[in-house]
């Protein structure tokens, strides 16, 4: 299994300038108390807010993450952000393939793969959403859908590339509807992802590759949703959001 477990904030289109500095600010007071020994840290806002919490965390061990980012390198893309552009206000993650991105801008397993390939190349790090939605849950489709997504999404990712990537685990349906999944329905999907990655690439990448869970995490479940040992971490939404309930989370993945 990975080293290290990972938990990440994604607080989406939440949080100005100073509502992002304050969080920053908190959760560094957390950082000089305590020492994480295996699990790292993921702060992701919104563009506006990157370079200004990048500054507030200097020093700590909290990492920077960005929600989206554009594959083309430069030139007239009106409203998009570049890899590069990531890269100079500190990130060092990038949500790629969120639910949100596919649901709402139409983002295709073709375009999530192009974005990843062009966030390796960069040198940032993506953290590639997959899962199945309520009718797909419904209809016991989950393994075909996330077989899909991942075949598509690490397309021609070497396996170089693979070290770099952490896969989140989030279904649809367990996403900001405070219904979460169960540990055991985490685990066998996290198994299952296991599986594709052994075929695609090897035993190694498939022991190794971090596989983080989101969905309607809280301090509530997120210990008894950390415990499958194939089950790496949290991606956190709406919980994320308050410093307090955010540190709870990272304690409950720490203490596991
Ligand atoms: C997410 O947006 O990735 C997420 C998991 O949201 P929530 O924790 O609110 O369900």
């Amino acid at each position: 299994m990975p080293n290290k477990k990972l938990i990440a904030a994604n607080w989406k289109m939440n949080k100005g300038l100073v509502q992002s500095q304050q969080f920053a600010d908190e959760l560094k007071k957390y950082f000089e108390k305590y020492k994480l020994t295996d699990t790292e840290v993921v702060l992701c806002p919104p563009f506006t807010s990157l370079d200004a919490v990048n500054k507030k965390i200097a020093g700590t061990p909290i990492k920077l993450g960005a929600q989206n980012m554009y594959f083309e390198t430069i030139g007239a893309y009106t409203g998009e952000i570049s890899a590069g552009m990531l890269k100079s206000c500190g990130c060092e993650y990038v949500i790629l393939g969120h639910s949100e991105r596919r649901q709402y801008f139409n983002e295709t397993n073709a375009i999530i793969n192009k974005k990843v390939l062009k966030a390796l190349d960069e040198g940032l790090k993506p953290i590639v959403c997959v899962g199945e939605n309520l009718q797909e849950h419904e209809d016991k489709l989950t393994e075909s859908v996330i077989d899909e997504q991942i075949t598509v999404c690490l397309s021609h990712v070497s396996e170089e590339g693979i070290a770099n990537v952490t896969i989140a685990y989030e279904p649809v349906w367990a996403i900001g509807t405070g219904k979460n999944a169960t540990p055991h329905q985490a685990e066998s999907v996290h198994n299952f992802l296991r599986k594709k990655l052994k075929k695609m690439y090897n035993d190694d990448v498939s022991k190794n590759t971090k596989i983080i869970y989101g969905g309607s995490v809280t301090p509530e479940n997120a210990k008894e949703l950390f415990t499958p040992q194939t089950v790496n971490g949290g991606l956190i939404g709406g919980a994320s959001l308050e410093a307090e309930k955010f540190i709870k989370i990272i304690n409950a993945s720490n203490s596991k």
